[in-house]
């Protein structure tokens, strides 16, 4: 097993790393926990894992009950945070009962959110179950739901206790779904790390089998990285920036085609390409270097292009992005693999150059 700590101005907290961890979670939880448990998950994890968190609460000898959410992006709203609330209420949840997130994305977000509000603050643990979530939105305290209008629009910054990743959990992930992790695993690579990067070239076979210690070697590695933005960027006044890499592209992919049709990750790896295209535009990268990104997203079996449409679309949907201030897009682009930037852009036609090839 990996621990790692992650520090924060809140407080430090470790992330558990490894193999089979929920058959020891009654131990690694136990000193994270307060005096009861709420374990918040969905209709399609609650059959495979739920019974082992329950046992291993009940081993910790602190009393719990559960909450089972619909599945999907499209729950991620007001209206199942209320359905939180009301099991928190229903159960008389105090504001030392810890809420426990098993689960992918969705369920982190929303249960880290419901966890900052609930009595206006109670502790919650993330045990995240999908590649996404344990290199990703487990790390780092950001949490939140949809609006009708916008994805993540309501939310907080908010640390949980204990982030518990048991890569066996990915065993029943669908490949799609992990393949959609492995973008922004790539990702980290292309924007920090170009070491990593080379790994990641090396191995990508062996990792989508789920090779388990080349697979625990990239969610830590991930996880380091993320930790080490979040440690000196908590709420994204600088570097942590440099994670959105692929992701103003990436939102416009997703936004335009209706959330879901292409995963996020997918949308994340064709944008990750464009960005790369982008620096090209500006003279910042080199076109060998977005080839490899491009060669190493379809190795992972992810899309190294975007879907076409128009461009008045782009422009539109990446000026609701959440990057946009005062008028000026700003993308994350690329120096080299290993290196990245922010990009100012006010002239559209740069982009316009950039995503021509995919034009109608
Ligand atoms: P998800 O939570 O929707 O999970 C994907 C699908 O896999 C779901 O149907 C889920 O029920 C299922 N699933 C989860 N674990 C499983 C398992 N072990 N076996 C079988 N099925 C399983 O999607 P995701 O990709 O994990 O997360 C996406 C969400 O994360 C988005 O809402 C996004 O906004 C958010 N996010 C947040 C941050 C952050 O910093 N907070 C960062 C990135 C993404
Ligand atoms: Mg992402």
């Amino acid at each position: 097993m990996h621990t790692l700590t992650v520090r924060t101005p809140s407080h430090n907290y470790p992330i558990y790393i490894g193999r089979d961890l929920l058959d020891s979670a009654h131990k690694l939880l136990k000193p994270h926990l307060g005096k009861k448990a709420a374990v918040i998950t969905n209709e399609t994890i609650a059959p495979l894992y739920l019974e082992k968190i329950q046992t291993a609460l009940t081993r910790a000898g602190v009393p719990h009950f559960s909450i089972i959410l619909p599945d999907g992006e499209e729950h991620k709203n007001w209206q199942t945070l209320n359905l939180i609330f009301d099991g928190l209420m229903t159960h008389r949840a105090e504001r030392k009962t810890t809420l426990i997130a098993l689960g992918g994305g969705v369920i982190g977000d929303m249960v880290g959110f419901a966890a900052a509000t609930y009595q206006r603050g109670a502790p919650f643990i993330q045990i995240p179950t999908t590649l996404l979530s344990q290199v990703d939105s487990s790390v780092g305290g950001k949490t939140a739901i949809n609006h009708p209008l916008g994805k993540n629009m309501i939310g907080a910054f908010y640390q949980p206790q204990a982030v518990l990743a048991d890569l066996a959990t990915l065993q029943s992930l669908p490949p799609r779904e992990l393949a959609a992790g492995m973008a922004e695993v790539v990702k980290y690579g292309a924007l920090g790390d170009s070491t990593f990067f080379e790994w990641l070239e090396q191995n990508m076979a062996d990792l989508m089998a789920q090779q388990p210690d080349k697979l625990a070697q990239a969610v830590y590695h991930c996880c380091k990285m993320k930790a080490d933005i979040v440690a000196d960027d908590e709420t994204e006044q600088g570097i942590r920036a440099w994670l959105n890499l692929g992701h103003t592209f990436g939102h416009a992919i997703e936004a335009e085609m209706g959330y879901g049709v292409w995963l996020h990750g997918e949308a994340v790896a064709a944008g990750c390409v464009l960005a790369g295209r982008l620096s090209e535009q500006l003279g910042t990268l080199a076109p060998e270097d977005t080839r490899r990104i491009a060669a190493l997203m379809q190795a992972a079996g992810l899309p190294a292009e975007p879907p076409c449409f128009p461009f008045e679309h782009w422009i539109a949907h990446m000026s609701h992005d959440k990057k946009v201030e005062s008028g000026i897009m700003r993308f994350i682009g690329l120096n080299r693999i290993g290196q990245a930037n922010i990009t100012e852009i006010t002239d559209t036609d740069i982009l316009h150059r950039t995503l021509s090839p995919y034009l109608p």
